[in-house]
This record gives C-alpha cells, sequence and structure tokens, in this order.
C-alpha cells in the first residue's frame, strides 16, 4: 500500500528536469573536494545500473517513458576548470564509469552548438534524459495491476511500534502493518523521525526553465563547470534549462516562488554555453523542492535499531536512480539480498553526528 498525502507525481518526482546523471557532479566536487568524491563513489555503481534499468522500462511498462541516452557533456571555459575535471574523472573511472576527455577540437566534434569559446570537457556517455511526467503514472499504473493499493490524499501522521511491526495513524485512519518503507522526498527525515531516527534530509527549493519547442539543437545532456547548469532537448522539441537554482518563497504564503533573479541568471549561463538560445523563446518556469543529504549519499536499508523500518531517500539525483532504487527496498523489505554494498548509504552515518532538525518542506 502506498500512502500519498496529496497526488502522484505532485511533488519532485514530477517537478524534475529528466536527467540522467551518473558522474559526479561538478560544484560538490569544487567545493568539498577529491575525499568527498572518494566517499561519494560507491554511489557511481547505482547509477550505472539505474540507468540501465531505465532502458528497459518503456517495454516492461508498456508506456514510452521517452527514455535516450544522448550522453552527458560536462564542459569547461578555463584550463583550472578542465584540471579539475580530469582529477574528477580519474576517480570515476576507479569506480567503473565510462568518460572520455575531450580537448577544445573535440568538443566542436562532438558538440557543434557549444560555444566555440568553450576549452573542452567530459563525456559520459551513459547519461540522457527520461520523461517524468510519464514515468510516475506508468508505474503507478503498473503497481496498482500487480495488486498495490494506492491510496491519495493520506497523510501519514504518527507511527508506533507494536509487537507485530507498526500501527501507524493516517489522516484516513490506523493501518496495521509488518514492514514500512519511507520514500517520503524531502520529508523523508519527518517520517523516519516518528520512530525516533531524525534523519537529516534537506530540502532544497529549486526552479527550472523550458522554452518552446525548437528544432533539434542541444543533442546531450549538458553542464557546465564554470556555473550553474543543466540543458537538455526533451522528445518534443522544447529546451529543458535548469542545474539547481533557486526558488524563493512567496512573501505571503510561504511557498515556492519563481526568483527573477535564478530566472535571470540560469538563461544568462544557458546562453553563454548554448549561444543558439538566446533566439528560443521561454515558455514556462516551475518550482519543485529538491531532496538532499549532506553527503550526497542516498540513504537506503533498514535502520539498524528499528527492524521492519526501510528508508528509500536518494538525494539530489533521485530521479535517475528511482527505478532501481524501488526495486532494491522492495528486495530488502522482502528480506532478500541485493547484489551492493550498502555500508555506504547505512542511515547509521548520521547517528554520531549533530543530526539538525530538517527543513519544513514546501507546504
Ligand atoms: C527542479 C528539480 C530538478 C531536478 N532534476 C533532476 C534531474 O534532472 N535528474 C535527477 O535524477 N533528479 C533530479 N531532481 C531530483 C529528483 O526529482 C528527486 O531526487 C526525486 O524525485 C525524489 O523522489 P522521491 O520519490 O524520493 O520524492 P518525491 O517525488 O518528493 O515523493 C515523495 C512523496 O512523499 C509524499 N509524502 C511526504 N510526506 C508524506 C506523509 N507524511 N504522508 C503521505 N505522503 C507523504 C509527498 O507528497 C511526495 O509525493 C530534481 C529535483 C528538482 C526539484
Amino acid at each position: 500500500m502506498l500512502l500519498e498525502r496529496w497526488d502522484l507525481n505532485a511533488e519532485a518526482s514530477g517537478r524534475n528536469a529528466g536527467g540522467f546523471h551518473v558522474q559526479i557532479q561538478f560544484e560538490p566536487f569544487e567545493v568539498e573536494g577529491e575525499d568527498w568524491a572518494r566517499a561519494w563513489a560507491p554511489t557511481i555503481p547505482l547509477l550505472i545500473d539505474a540507468v540501465e534499468h531505465w532502458q528497459g522500462l518503456s517495454g516492461e511498462l508498456g508506456v514510452e517513458l521517452e527514455v535516450k541516452l544522448t550522453g552527458g557533456v560536462l564542459v569547461a571555459e578555463t584550463e583550472e576548470q578542465l584540471a579539475a575535471i580530469e582529477r574528477k574523472a580519474a576517480i570515476e573511472r576507479g569506480a567503473g564509469l565510462d568518460v572520455e576527455l575531450l580537448s577544445r577540437a573535440d568538443l566542436r566534434r562532438v558538440a557543434p552548438y557549444l560555444s566555440s569559446a568553450l576549452a573542452g570537457g567530459l563525456l559520459c556517455p551513459v547519461e540522457g534524459k527520461a520523461n517524468p511526467l510519464l514515468a510516475t503514472h506508468a508505474f503507478a499504473r503498473a503497481a496498482q495491476q500487480l495488486g498495490a493499493r494506492i491510496e491519495l490524499r493520506v497523510d501519514l501522521l504518527e507511527i508506533e511500534r507494536t509487537p507485530g511491526g507498526f500501527r501507524v495513524e493516517t489522516s484516513g485512519g490506523p493501518i496495521e502493518c509488518e514492514r514500512i518503507v519511507d520514500c517520503a522526498g524531502v520529508a523523508a527525515g519527518r517520517v523516519s523521525a516518528l520512530v525516533g531516527v531524525p534523519l537529516p534530509v534537506e530540502s532544497w527549493p529549486l526552479q527550472a526553465h523550458v522554452t518552446e519547442a525548437v528544432a533539434p539543437l542541444v543533442r546531450h545532456l549538458v553542464a557546465f563547470a564554470g556555473g550553474r547548469l543543466t540543458v537538455k532537448q526533451a522528445a518534443a522539441g522544447s529546451i529543458l534549462i535548469g542545474g539547481g537554482w533557486p526558488s524563493e518563497p512567496d512573501p505571503e504564503t510561504g511557498r515556492p516562488a519563481v526568483s527573477l533573479h535564478s530566472l535571470h541568471a540560469n538563461l544568462r549561463v544557458a546562453r553563454h554555453v548554448v549561444p543558439a538560445l538566446a533566439g528560443v523563446r521561454l515558455l514556462r518556469i516551475w518550482t519543485g523542492v529538491c531532496n538532499g543529504t549532506p553527503d550526497h549519499r542516498p540513504i537506503l536499508g533498514e535502520l539498524e535499531d528499528v527492524p521492519g523500518f526501510f528508508v528509500a531517500a536518494f538525494p539530489f539525483l533521485g530521479f535517475t536512480a528511482a527505478p532501481l532504487m524501488g526495486r532494491l527496498v522492495a528486495e530488502l523489505a522482502c528480506g532478500r539480498a541485493v547484489p551492493y554494498d550498502l555500508a555506504p548509504f547505512a542511515a547509521a552515518r548520521f547517528s554520531a553526528a549533530h543530526v539538525e532538525e530538517p527543513v519544513p518542506a514546501d507546504r
């Protein structure tokens, strides 16, 4: 049984930019450094397998999910950025990810639509995209056909441990169950707190931008080492522009609202990297709250002190990881082993540290 307090796809899974990200994200690499990246690297095999998993999903779920492995290019405009990308690539290769360093000439050949001022970059062939507006609903329908119950507009309020498992208070009445999977996105830390383990799941209010549909222009999932940016072109021809720019709270309601500063800055960096975007009209902007963890690693597995309570929280890149995460946590909840070392993803890594109250989400 799935309890959902709003509607399917109402939160991050329906508001993200649909990119498959596998490589180490450049911004945290630059800020946190190589030790952080090496500690994050066990996440890479999960993401590689997640993308492989995506490739069979349109057939398995019977819906064309617009899954495409376009390759991702991280581009640089300075020699310092290129040197950092090279250091990052060494860690990625060590974790089994196939990445190719691109010189200025390589970049012109591989992605001629990018600015000629760029110094080079990195190609990650397994990156790509799918359509998040289709994927969640396709999963939900398939799950229901296999007997899953989906309870919409039901809020999980309290959890009490019982000899047989748990008694859950919800806005729709109590539920007795043997096991719980906490997949509450930005609220995962607050849900785990209900069994006495407040995990430091973060809320990052972001915004994303989409243009009118145009002829094929952007072939890859493009990221930039010189500023926050992701650009990709959807199957319909529209171009999605994002990269982690913050939204800002509406002064009256407190809900995330469009930040004009982020709009301006995101489009400026996008035009800098893909000059032809100057001639494309913006169609829509939306906000969404992204889930994070302090070390960017997922939290996956059963809580040590609360048998029967499982957490599935994949930060920042949760769209890429979701289908595999779902499968893994289902296996774990059924008492079966999974073929990964989950130690780097254990919730227990936070228990000794100071755990802050999770930031309130967007409602
Ligand atoms: C603007 C933006 C762009 C992004 N771009 C990308 C991208 O390109 N690629 C990528 O891989 N990732 C991307 N992400 C991240 C990705 O969207 C998230 O990591 C992922 O969707 C998280 O999925 P989830 O199922 O854990 O959480 P969610 O999709 O947020 O689902 C959690 C659900 O739990 C429900 N819930 C919470 N508390 C309760 C409760 N007490 N009772 C009942 N229900 C509850 C919520 O209503 C919600 O529907 C982006 C995120 C944002 C916001």
